[in-house]
């Protein structure tokens, strides 16, 4: 997000020949002294997914309260925002492009920004630790299972990224080698070493890409070890999630975004709640003991499929959902069915919801609408919207689920302001 900049380190690292970074600048040099919990990530200017690293975690928590404030200030009051106690190594999915050195040995890391060339990472700052480990231990096998990896130049060679994730609280972890073509030499063995080094592995899977986009994953998968998907548990329910269904980074803050949006709706255990960009059912599955009814609609089949299987995994029974465009089912739902909802969860992607999806919603006219965003820009468009028609804003808050970035998660309770409809 272009706010993280201006807080960058503006120091430019000098790597040695073997890439360690360790001829470096006085002051920089002065300041590798010091741990990753002082702040220190050698490689941030390059990687540019950080920002920040030289404020303290306070300072950095108030950037994003006045974020919010000037944001989402202007609707209603702004409540302090929910910070972590430990604010690194929260990532539970870690992603790493894989590429070659000019000698040809395998390297691991992320696009420098705005490139197609590969920043080494050795450590990084946020990711789940062992999620990082696997993936160097990934990189150190390759050569002796004569594993190419990928050349965009050239098309040639097999591996192209890595996707790690894990359950927080489970502990299972999976990865997913993304792979030009699902024909991979060796690959029980290799999954053999894997497990050998890292036997908290849980389940891999190939995933094929031979396209040139900027999408990690691939249609076709195949499951090369375990049950193809793990388990994590979050506000004591179990979720199943596969590889390509969205499911919230930072476990530890996704508890306290779920509990703070549910103490929002203020539910009685009458109500019938609409929970709309449900991914794998997370939300209305922590509300559904204090609701009658929940309704889930997302988009992606695979997530509505952990969806429908996380029901069943916490025995379920007053959840229907919908495969199907947010916007769209909220039409027809208003439209066809004179069901009342009384309180829609909203949780859409970082562009926003849509006009279709915002006008079914004032015509369904729930009494209360609690909005979930990961984008306060497009929040902050869609909050003019429903204020603008029948809704008032009455209390926001953020959530740093994403420490050193730029993001920041709100939420904001809505009323409808005529009670009667
Ligand atoms: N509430 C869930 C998911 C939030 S992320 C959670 O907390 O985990 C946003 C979700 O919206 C993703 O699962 C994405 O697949 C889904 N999505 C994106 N566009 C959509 C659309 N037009 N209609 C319905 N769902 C959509």
């Amino acid at each position: 997000m272009s706010e993280g900049k201006q807080y960058r380190n503006d120091k430019k690292e000098v790597r040695n020949k073997n890439g360690q970074g360790s001829k470096v600048r006085p002051a920089l040099k002065e300041r590798t002294k010091k741990t990753w919990k002082d702040n220190q990530c050698r490689i941030a200017d390059r990687c540019g997914g950080c920002m920040g690293q030289e404020q303290s975690y306070e300072e950095h928590l108030m950037q994003k309260q006045k974020l919010v404030e000037e944001l989402i200030g202007p609707f209603c009051p702004i409540e302090p925002i929910i910070g972590m106690e430990e604010p690194y190594h929260y990532r539970n999915k870690v992603h790493a492009v894989f590429s070659h050195d000019k000698n040809g040995n395998p390297v691991c890391g992320v696009y420098e920004e705005g490139s197609h060339k590969v920043v080494p990472v050795e450590k990084c700052l946020i990711e789940d630790k062992k999620a990082s480990a696997i993936i160097l231990s990934i990189r150190d096998l390759l050569k002796s299972f004569k594993i190419k990896t990928f050349s965009e130049d050239s098309d040639y060679g097999l591996l192209r990224h890595v996707l790690v994730r894990t359950g927080h609280q489970s502990g299972e972890i999976m990865v997913v080698l993304v792979l030009s073509s699902l024909i991979m030499p060796s690959k029980n063995n290799f999954v053999k070493a894997l497990r050998k080094i890292h036997p908290e592995i849980t389940t891999v899977i190939i995933n094929e890409n031979y396209k040139s986009t900027s999408m990690v994953l691939g249609e076709k998968e195949q499951v090369i070890y375990g049950k193809g998907f793990i388990e994590d548990t979050l506000c004591g329910k179990k979720f199943r999630i596969s590889s390509k269904s969205f499911y919230q980074i930072n476990p530890i803050q996704t508890e306290k975004l779920y509990e703070k949006a549910i103490s929002y709706a203020g539910l009685s255990g009458k109500e019938t709640i609409l929970d709309a960009y449900c991914g794998i059912g997370t939300i209305g599955i922590i509300a559904s003991d204090n609701a009658k009814k929940v309704i889930s609609v997302e988009l992606n089949p695979t997530a509505v499929r952990d969806a429908i299987s996380n029901v069943k995994r916490n025995g379920i029974q007053n959840i229907d959902f919908y495969t199907k465009d947010a916007g769209e089912f909220m039409v027809q739902f208003a439209e066809s069915t004179p069901d009342r909802i009384d309180v829609v969860f909203m949780d859409p992607p970082r562009s926003g919801s849509d006009e279709a999806f915002l006008s079914a919603l004032v015509k369904l006219s729930p009494a209360k609408v609690v909005y979930i965003s990961c984008n306060p820009r497009t929040m902050e468009r869609d909050l003019t919207y429903l204020t603008e028609n029948g809704y008032r804003a009455v209390k926001g808050v953020g959530c740093d689920m994403f420490p050193w970035t730029g993001h920041v998660e709100s939420i904001v309770l809505l009323t409808r302001i005529n009670t009667v409809k």
